[in-house]
């Protein structure tokens, strides 16, 4: 098995990716960055982000894990003093990988070239001041005309992260769904809005078509761009998923309490 250690610069995450290559290679595994098998992440869910889009050419051949040097995360399963345990893992592997689904972003810009991009968590259009003016379609129909920040649009494995901070549900990564939250919409006399998050189903897709002639940012993930105007954007469930080895499984619903509530009932 080609396995690939990408950390963080933290030293904590340093460290312990020193440790595990030290480890993998005593256990006769092949270090190679260019072609891995598995891609293992050191660091935090924003590692593994990084990770993602480092590798998102190959994402049919990889298989990642997360190994996290701070508390429990949403794409890391392991904690860096389980080190010895993941490596006796990998040893015992049979290729075993569950899926979750991901975002396709596809750019229209002002001068008719496109731009495709696959997002992990999320993609968002805003403007970096000034209200955002878009029409929102779903299927191609007319939905609303948005007045706000910004709209966000998340897998459901995004939907822990900016998603939830806008009022988004938490959404079961199993599920093949997107869900689109406002991010500071005005609704009043003049304006409105649905004010709710959407979750579309998996054969569906939603078009913006903001307001010509003023700078948008349109970020992915942790990635941003305002370089170029933009005609509209269409986001829509990715053909490609992001695959995980399944060495453990952590039900979902203990992680989101482990992550965001913490105190278990006596
Ligand atoms: P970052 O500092 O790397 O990440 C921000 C926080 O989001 C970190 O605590 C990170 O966890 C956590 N996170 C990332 N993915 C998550 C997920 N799927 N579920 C739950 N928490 C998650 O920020 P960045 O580099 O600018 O952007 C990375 C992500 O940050 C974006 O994709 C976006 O979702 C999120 N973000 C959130 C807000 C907000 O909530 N207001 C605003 C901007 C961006 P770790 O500490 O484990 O890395």
């Amino acid at each position: 098995m080609r396995v690939w250690v990408f950390s963080n610069s933290g030293t904590a995450s340093t460290n312990a990716a020193h440790s595990l290559n030290k480890k993998l290679k005593a256990a006769g595994f092949t270090i190679n960055p260019a072609r891995p098998d598995v891609v293992i992440t050191v660091g935090g869910d924003g590692t593994l982000l990084s990770a993602f889009h480092r590798y998102n050419a190959a994402l049919d051949k990889i298989r990642f894990v997360g190994v996290h040097t701070g508390h429990l995360g949403f794409y890391t399963d392991w904690r860096d003093y389980e080190l010895d345990e993941l490596v006796t893992a990998l040893k015992n592997d049979h290729g075993e990988r569950i899926g979750y689904p991901l975002l396709d972003i596809l750019v229209t810009y002002a001068d008719d070239t496109t731009g495709h991009y696959v997002a992990l968590n999320e993609a968002t259009l805003k403007r970096a001041s000034s209200t955002m003016k878009t029409d929102v379609y779903i299927k191609d129909n007319f939905f609303e005309s948005f007045r706000g920040d910004g709209l966000c649009i998340c897998t459901p494995t995004g939907s822990t992260a900016y998603s939830k901070s806008n009022g988004g549900a938490v959404l079961h990564p199993r599920l093949q769904a997107l869900q689109v939250t406002e991010i500071a919409s005005i609704n009043n006399r003049v304006f409105r809005s649905l004010s709710a998050p959407i979750i579309l189903a998996p054969d569906e897709w939603v078009v913006l078509k903001p307001a010509s002639d003023v700078q948008y940012v349109m970020t992915i993930d942790q990635f941003h761009m305002s370089d170029r105007p933009i005609k509209s954007v269409r986001y829509q469930i990715a053909d490609e998923h992001i695959y995980f080895a399944k060495y453990r499984h952590m039900h979902f619903w203990d992680r989101v309490e482990d992550a965001f509530i913490g105190a278990k009932k006596e």
